[in-house]
């Protein structure tokens, strides 16, 4: 059977990957066997999630009727209900339903009516609290179909510890980075020198590392140095993979959802209040902003370098009118050029110009030249796909040291 549970978590506290956890643990005290823990992100761009969108399914062996009951107790036990926005949902199914609904939530906007029909349709199990939203989540995780996967070994906190600062020594996850990087990523930001494996929120996580497969993250962990730990659990998952990006094309773009957009940059990036940059790209007769926002530090300083006729992808989500980029293809460069007066062959003094298309003459020996001189202006970027810093990462961003992304406009 597949477990699916979300909408458990408020900012205040508690975590879904939390829940599920405790619920793996529960069942396999149940003599039930856990087969398979996966953590599904979903459409980033849902405006009534908590924190990241995700979404747990658990894959079990043992009696579904049961299974059921532990989970409706576990999500009533810890679900933070006094939370408005938190609205749990939990689904059992005896086999995997059609992954077209999980496509839809990770790249678009689901209905609750959608979920519980596929559910009533399946003859599922399933119990919708309060408005009963986190159905779509718990149905997704259980649709979802990873053909790329990653792995998350997320470390938990001692319950006691919640909500007092975290102890995580910083050197330890450095280390870790160095000793385990490219195959797992996102522990430290070493250029920015930041650390981006351990939150900040009061939820019951002490930190995570990600990573190809199980092996790698294990492996990254034994590096670190902490506060005692509670429980840890590895999640198979659909993070570092770009499920949320579809193909898109500028002037079809619909707001909230993410694409990979082709187009030929048409003005000089502009830095505006707070450090965001942006330009605008063209296709056709239509138009589009791209923004780099501050927090994607050192990527801005390859996007100032952008000039008008750079053919380029860019990849991200479509907010208020603008591509809000996680990462760019710079497909090929303009060669953009400077003309001046020439200089004048008898003095080699430089000329000035006679006005609009009447040449040059030279002031000292009035020498005429028609052509101006054309420079070319050098230029120190390259073709190839850049990327924000880990630090301004999203969970299902595909990290380029997980290789280039395969689209193709
Ligand atoms: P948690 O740790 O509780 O999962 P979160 O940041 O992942 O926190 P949620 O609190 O789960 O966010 O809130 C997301 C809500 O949005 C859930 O109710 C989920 O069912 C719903 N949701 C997720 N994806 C979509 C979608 N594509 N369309 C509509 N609703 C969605």
């Amino acid at each position: 059977m597949l477990i699916g549970i979300d909408d458990t978590d408020s900012p205040q506290g508690m975590c879904t990957t939390y829940l599920g956890a405790v619920l793996a643990r529960r069942l396999i005290h149940k003599h039930m066997q856990v087969k398979e823990a996966r953590l599904v992100r979903l459409n980033p761009n849902v405006t009534w999630k908590t924190r990241g969108n995700a979404a747990i399914a658990l894959y079990v062996d043992g009696d579904a009727e049961r299974a059921f009951e532990i989970a409706c107790a576990t999500v009533e036990e810890l679900a933070d209900f006094s939370c408005g926005n938190t609205n749990p949902g939990v689904v059992v199914t005896d086999g995997r339903l059609d992954p077209a609904f999980y496509y839809k939530a990770v790249t678009d906007f689901c209905e609750i009516e959608e979920a519980v029909s596929i559910l009533d349709t399946a003859g599922a199990r399933y119990r919708g609290y309060k408005n009963r939203r986190g159905l779509i989540g718990a149905t997704a995780a259980v649709a979802s179909e990873l053909k790329d996967r990653t792995s998350e070994i997320l470390v938990y906190r001692q319950p006691e510890h919640w909500g007092t600062p975290r102890e995580v020594d910083r050197d330890s996850l450095f280390a870790a980075e160095s000793a385990t990087f490219p195959h797992t990523w996102d522990t430290v930001d070493t250029v920015n020198d930041v650390v981006v494996c351990v939150p900040h929120t009061p939820d019951p996580v002490l930190f995570g590392i990600r990573g190809e497969n199980p092996a790698w993250v294990m492996a990254a962990r034994q590096h670190i140095m902490s506060e005692p730990s509670g429980i840890e659990q590895i999640y198979v998952t659909n993070q570092g993979t770009d499920a949320h990006l579809l193909p898109g094309k500028i002037g079809q773009l619909v707001e909230l959802l993410s694409y990979f957009v082709p187009g030929v940059v048409i003005g000089i990036p502009m830095t505006k209040v707070g450090g965001h940059v942006s330009f605008i790209m063209k296709d056709g007769n239509f138009e589009v902003q791209c923004m780099a926002y501050e927090p994607t530090k050192n990527f801005r300083h390859i996007i100032r370098q952008l000039v008008p006729g750079d053919e380029v992808i860019a990849v991200g989500s479509f907010k208020k009118g603008s591509i809000n980029l996680e990462k760019i293809r710079i497909v090929s460069l303009a060669r953009p050029t400077i003309t001046r007066p020439p200089f004048c062959t008898s003095c080699n003094k430089r000329m000035t110009s006679n006005g609009k298309g009447k040449g040059y003459k030279c002031k000292k020996c009035d020498g005429r030249a028609m052509e101006p001189e054309v420079q070319e202006i050098s230029r120190t970027l390259e073709t190839g796909w850049y990327e924000v810093p880990p630090t301004a990462r999203r969970h299902l961003a595909k990290p380029l040291c997980r290789g280039e992304p395969e689209f193709q406009p």
